[in-house]
């Protein structure tokens, strides 16, 4: 664990999150502020920056789960379809230094957006607990 780690935090469970999977080495939970409805994080609990600092293990798993999570949450939401992200350093949009991929669930037509939005916190607690249940 990394002390000045957010998603370290989160993943010791001393910042709460909405959970949607959890297992020995791996957290998902929804993002506080969503690019769409059902916007997923999955990180590694094992700390390391980014993608090119992580351990072949730890990513081989992790992107294993990453798909299992994505499929959860196309079960759960009912979404069309569903991008999934890894940005790695601050030009590239890296804002927490923790390995993590989003999941974006996408619904219909329009155009593809990356942009937060601001989530209601009852409604994202609705939306753990529907994805987790899958
Ligand atoms: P990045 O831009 O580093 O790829 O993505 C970091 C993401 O983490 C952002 O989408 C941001 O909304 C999310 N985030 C930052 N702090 C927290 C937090 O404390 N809890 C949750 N659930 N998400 C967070
Ligand atoms: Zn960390």
């Amino acid at each position: 664990m990394k002390n000045d780690c957010v998603f370290c935090a989160i993943a010791a469970g001393e910042i709460p999150s909405f959970k949607v999977y959890e297992d020995d080495d791996t957290l998902a939970y929804l993002d506080i502020n969503p690019f769409s409805k059902g916007h997923v994080l999955v990180i590694p609990k094992a700390h390391s920056s980014c993608i090119l600092d992580t351990p072949d293990e730890t990513l081989s798993k992790l992107v294993l789960k990453v798909r299992d999570v994505a499929a959860k949450a196309k079960a759960a939401l009912g979404c069309d379809g569903f991008n999934i992200l890894q940005n790695n350093g601050e030009s590239a949009g890296q804002t927490v230094k923790h390995l993590h991929f989003h999941i974006v669930p996408r619904y219909g037509a329009g155009p593809v957006d990356f942009e937060s939005h601001k989530a209601d916190m009852e409604e994202l607690k609705a939306l753990a607990e529907k994805i987790a249940a899958v």
